[in-house]
């Protein structure tokens, strides 16, 4: 059965024809694959401000895993992001979680199942576009498209899965200790590429739910930080440095990162990381960026 045009997931034979081409790739090539399977970044571009708003926290973008896939010779030429994640099942962990309510692993994953498409939904909306300019190959814009499959091996990060029910507190548990691991909040831990997922939470894909739970936590992975105004965690949004050296703070906005009332990545400041990861795969292939926008 041939792919919906707006689906942009590779098959598994064209991502292995990528691969392949990219194996041969050639120094300071137009026409040719570049792929880096592993940690990216960090930029250094990204800073988290203090809750006054103005002063660093000493916060910037993390490092990030993912596969990433510069194809300058295809129609259109793209960007593939690949984040692959393990299901770990600790909705029986009690000892850690002391909320969680146990389930069994065939139903983890008939829910966890529903992740990708709520991610690719999120990430590919836009979609996001790269317009690079360089002095080898002159302007081409990449079209980027994100994808984050469930694997059993070969993750880029390990995700624990807890299950704590509980509406009174938004699903969140009795031990609802905001920074701690005992309660019902997910988060990525960029510094193990690891992170805590709960099934329950009423704005998870997993759960039936508005389905943003995940699509943020995505943003986690690919570096970024979060951007609402958070006075307990002493955060006050982010500042992002653009390629052309402009930069702008967004601070406790509705945007995905921010306190999610837009469900979908829109702001041009969230392909950020991945765009000066490509610039630094295009360095390590010869090819030195001048110019990058994204569009
Ligand atoms: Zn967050």
């Amino acid at each position: 059965m041939g792919k919906s045009s707006n689906d942009p997931t590779l098959t598994p034979k064209e991502l292995t024809g990528l691969r392949d081409e990219a194996a041969d790739a050639t120094e300071g090539c137009c026409t040719c694959v570049f792929r880096k399977d592993g940690t990216h970044g960090p930029s250094g571009k990204l800073t988290q401000m203090r809750a006054d708003g103005t002063t660093p926290n000493g916060q910037t973008d993390t490092n990030f895993k993912a596969e990433i896939i510069i194809n300058q010779g295809g129609s259109p030429k793209a960007v593939h992001v690949l984040t692959r994640w393990k299901m770990i099942n600790k909705t029986s962990d009690t000892t850690r979680y002391p909320d969680t309510t146990t389930l069994t692993d065939d139903v983890v994953n008939q829910r966890v199942a529903k992740i990708p498409g709520s991610i690719r939904k999120s990430w590919n909306a836009r979609p996001y576009k790269l317009k690079i300019t360089d002095s080898k190959c002159g302007e081409n814009t990449f079209k980027v498209d994100f994808d984050a499959p469930q694997v059993t091996a070969s993750s880029h990060y390990d995700l624990e899965f807890v299950n704590v029910i509980d509406a009174a507190t938004n699903n969140m548990g009795a031990n609802n200790d905001y920074q701690g691991i005992k309660s019902g909040r997910s988060y990525i831990l960029p510094s193990s590429f690891s992170g805590k997922f709960n099934l329950a939470d009423n704005r998870s894909a997993t759960n039936g739910g508005d389905t943003h739970l995940e699509a943020h936590e995505y943003g986690h992975m690919i570096g970024l930080k979060d951007e609402y105004h958070d006075v307990g965690l002493d955060r006050g949004g982010v500042q992002y440095e653009f390629f052309d050296g402009t930069s702008s703070l967004h601070a406790s906005n509705t945007d995905l990162m921010g306190t999610m009332g837009t469900t979908t990545a829109q702001p041009e400041r969230y392909c950020l990381t991945i765009a000066y990861a490509v610039v630094a795969i295009f360095a390590q292939n010869g090819i030195t960026v001048t110019g990058l926008e994204i569009v």
